[in-house]
């Protein structure tokens, strides 16, 4: 079965839908505001201004409010920058891309609240804004030629086109592990290389010269492929598929075949892949850690007692994205039951780790 038929995260925004559980991704949208708008900033330079109608594409923008976020926090800065510099606010064309089985309309039913919001936001004289659906792969032409002046992508570019092939020997492990044979990291790599190369390579013909992208994707902070920070998670719940093994749930081969279609890159292979595929320029590299539980550590709220909240939010955290595709390959019926064995993992590590993500943000000129 192809990737993009079988990846999209929980629908609707119900409990386990991604709507209700993506804060820690809006989170990481926040932390990388700063880019976004240095990017804008940038641009709006080089180009002396912003052009009548600007046009700006969000990549994998999925169904949660995060979608609307980064494109709201755009749309507000252009406007903060219109009113500094007495330029004339331009019209704003947006394209919200994701696969086809993403639950656009969700997305669609929101956005008489965003053109309302933006209304009482920015007030009339905010230039008007055009929303659309391209569904479609990143990995595939989405735009025509030299027709996108800004790019945003949001915890997106990380899936993978698809699982790395000659992997099948990542016995009960799920995704690169410390027990993965290192064929297993390197397929990874290598994946990863040939699908970031493809989406640069198209994204290059569809944007003007002095064009932006703006990406945050997780990541690793350092080389070692099997950092805790991007890998323990999906470790803990190769555990909770293990224990369904021992209980006889499962098939063990049933783990053997399933792989995840994600990889979570060090700076390094992020700024090397960006240099040979030769396109784009990087303006800016910023790197992050977040909580799994950002809000609480925010506070200042977290001790023991916040333990089995966090597991709880984190398992629905992590459902709410792998759910439908795990449910595919191991069946609905079990999903239930191997996400709480998730969740009491994630408060076993808690009792004595820190459970946080590492991210990246990379900004880019097309020159
Ligand atoms: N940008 C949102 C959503 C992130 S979830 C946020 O920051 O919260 C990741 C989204 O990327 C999912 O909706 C998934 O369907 C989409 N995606 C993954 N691979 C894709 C591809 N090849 N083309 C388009 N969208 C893709």
């Amino acid at each position: 079965m192809s990737i993009e038929t079988i990846l999209h995260m929980n629908t609707g925004n119900g409990e386990s839908s991604y709507a209700t559980n993506s804060y820690l991704q809006e989170h990481g949208i926040q932390r990388a505001l700063h880019v976004t708008n240095e990017a804008i900033n940038r641009m709006c330079n080089d180009l002396g201004g912003f052009p009548g109608v600007f046009k700006i594409a969000d990549l994998g923008c999925s169904s949660g409010p995060n979608a609307l976020l980064g494109i709201s926090n755009i749309i507000s800065r252009v406007h903060d920058m219109c009113n500094e510099n007495n330029f004339e606010v331009p019209q704003f064309q947006v394209f919200l891309n994701d696969l086809i089985e993403n639950d656009f309309s969700i997305l669609f039913r929101s956005l008489p609240t965003f053109y309302a919001k933006l209304k009482n936001g920015e007030g009339d004289h905010c230039g008007p804004c055009f929303v659309s659906a391209v569904p479609g792969s990143f990995y595939s032409r989405l735009f025509p030629n030299k027709s996108i002046h800004l790019f945003l992508s949001s915890y997106a570019v990380h899936w993978l086109s698809q699982v790395p092939q000659g992997i099948e020997n990542n016995k009960c492990n799920i995704y690169m592990a410390k027990t993965s044979p290192t064929n297993v990291f390197e397929a990874y790599r290598k994946q990863f290389e040939k699908d970031f190369t493809k989406c640069l390579r198209l994204r290059s013909q569809e944007i003007i010269r002095g064009g932006r992208i703006v990406f945050t994707i997780p990541g690793r902070s350092i080389s070692d492929p099997t950092s805790e920070d991007c890998c323990i998670i999906w470790e803990l719940l190769a555990k909770s598929l293990v224990d369904m093994v021992k209980e006889g749930r499962i098939p063990e081969s049933d783990i053997d075949s399933f792989n995840i279609p994600y990889y979570t890159p060090y700076e390094d292979e992020v700024r090397d892949v960006i240099k040979k595929e030769g396109s784009f320029l990087i303006d800016n590299l910023y790197s992050f850690a977040l909580d799994w539980e950002p809000y609480n550590s925010d506070n200042g709220k977290m001790d023991v007692a916040d333990r089995p909240i966090r597991g709880k939010n984190t398992a629905k955290l992590i459902r709410a994205v792998i759910e439908p595709m795990m449910a595919t390959h191991f069946g609905n019926s079990i999903m239930d039951m191997v996400f709480y064995k998730f969740e009491e993992h994630v408060v076993h590590h808690l009792s004595a780790r820190e459970g946080r993500n590492f991210n990246l943000v990379i900004s880019l000129t097309k020159h």
